[in-house]
């Protein structure tokens, strides 16, 4: 299979789970569909007076273990083929992490680094209002994801809180720690890769300051779990992002790298020098002679024509569906390691859960309790994948997907097919 559908990889994901748990073929015909989809259209005045429309979607995979929960996306390559995708992606990570919660996602078909400060706001509004019919405080919370941020989910909250004659906090997370937001939220999905990486090594025996690491991607995900992996010990080599790579084998100056984004254009790259950095192609990254890859873009980066080329022993998907079914064959038929994206980015959406509670009881954490609470279900879930994996001979994937899929399946078998 190496077609272009994102659904068909997740699909195929599914039904590989499904098989290996001889899951009862009823309750694979429902979780093969999403319970609910919206798309809708977006029009927004653009600055020169022109009216541009964009395509939005909300789709929600699954709420039989809680209200549906997962980000929303403003990118140009966004379908409804790819939302769907994201959405049952969603179910699995809250279920393998085991929260209480089912899984969607949303996202618009739009290049928000083209437009204006006041269009992406207005985008966000009137996406807000167009799929409000079906987002709430305990049926649909949505949060942050690619290109979108703390600053995007303050607008949504404010939208929703408008339209409602009172502020409701608890419609969105990944808020403004000023609007509610929790502390840490910010860099949960980093940190999580991080204790991902940590738990797998210590399973291999392996010492973070003897491995290097690469990481695709620089955005709120690729950065932070570059730089918490830096401050374990790990020697960060290369990363990238919509700019290139960057690369220096005695170690990139993360920090000044960040720090770098915060101010630039679009918050990339481009431009970015220091002594001993050298710029590499995205494809040149992912052959380095790496410990430990991280892919923290999008989706299908790791496919049938490179996974060969990776010589990482070690794959931890910062990114939703980075790597194609073909690929994971190649990479786990040749021992390597792919810690799956709904466990390995799943330190976003625990947070995110974190944050819900927060805002539904008024009465805030700590810092030290967000992380040591993201601490303890992370070590928890990759325990208990890694230790399917290896009783069963699974794949970590599959390990994963089965632990997830059987928590939805019970869910779905004990309320029952209504009415
Ligand atoms: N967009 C993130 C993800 O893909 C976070 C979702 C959430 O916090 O609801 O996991």
């Amino acid at each position: 299979m190496e077609n272009n559908s994102v659904f068909a990889m997740a699909l195929d994901q599914l039904n590989s789970a499904a098989k290996l748990l001889k899951l009862d073929a009823n309750t694979l015909r429902v979780l093969s569909h999403p319970e609910r989809s919206l798309t809708v259209a977006v029009p927004v005045v653009m600055d020169d007076g022109r009216i541009e429309v964009f395509e939005g979607h909300r789709v929600q995979h699954s709420s039989a273990r809680g209200p549906c929960k997962g980000g929303i996306r403003f990118h140009q390559d966004v379908t409804l083929d790819e939302v769907k995708a994201l959405a049952m992606w969603m179910t699995w990570k809250c279920a393998v992490v085991n929260i209480p919660y089912g899984g969607a996602k949303g996202g618009v078909c739009v290049d928000p680094t083209k437009m204006s400060k006041r269009e992406v706001r207005h985008l966000t509004r009137r996406f807000t209002v167009a799929i409000m019919p079906i987002i709430g405080s305990h049926s649909d919370i949505p949060a942050p994801d690619v290109n979108t941020s703390s600053e995007t989910m303050g607008y949504i909250m404010d939208t929703v809180s408008m339209i409602k004659g009172s502020t409701v906090l608890d419609i969105v997370t990944g808020k403004a720690i000023d609007l509610g937001g929790s502390l840490g939220r910010r860099e949960a999905t980093g940190r999580g890769v991080m204790f991902n990486t940590l738990e797998l090594l210590k399973r291999l025996n392996k010492s973070p300051k003897e491995c290097t690491v690469a990481v695709q991607g620089f955005g709120n995900v690729g950065s932070v779990s570059a730089d918490l992996l830096q401050k374990e010990g790990c020697k960060i080599i290369a990363v990238s992002d919509v700019s290139g790579g960057y690369y220096n084998p005695d170690g990139l100056p993360i920090k000044d790298m960040i720090n770098y984004c915060a101010q630039s254009n679009n918050h990339i790259l481009e431009g970015f020098n220091a002594s001993g950095v050298s710029k590499i192609s995205n494809a040149e990254l992912f052959e380095l002679d790496v410990d430990v890859l991280v892919p923290a873009a999008l989706e299908k980066q790791i496919h049938g024509k490179n996974a060969d080329k990776i010589k990482a022993f070690a794959i931890v998907e910062g990114a939703n569906g980075p790597t194609t079914p073909e690929a994971e064959k190649i990479l786990t038929d040749k021992g390597k390691y792919v810690v799956p994206d709904i466990l390995a980015n799943s330190g976003g959406v625990v947070v995110s859960y974190f944050e819900w509670v927060q805002s539904i009881q008024s009465f805030f954490w700590t810092e030290d309790e967000v992380n040591d609470n993201l601490k303890r279900v992370i070590v928890n879930a990759f325990a208990s994948v890694w230790d399917m994996a290896q009783k069963e001979k699974h794949d970590m994937r599959n390990a994963a997907t089965m632990i997830a899929v059987l928590r939805v399946a019970r869910a779905i078998e004990a309320r029952g097919i209504w009415p």
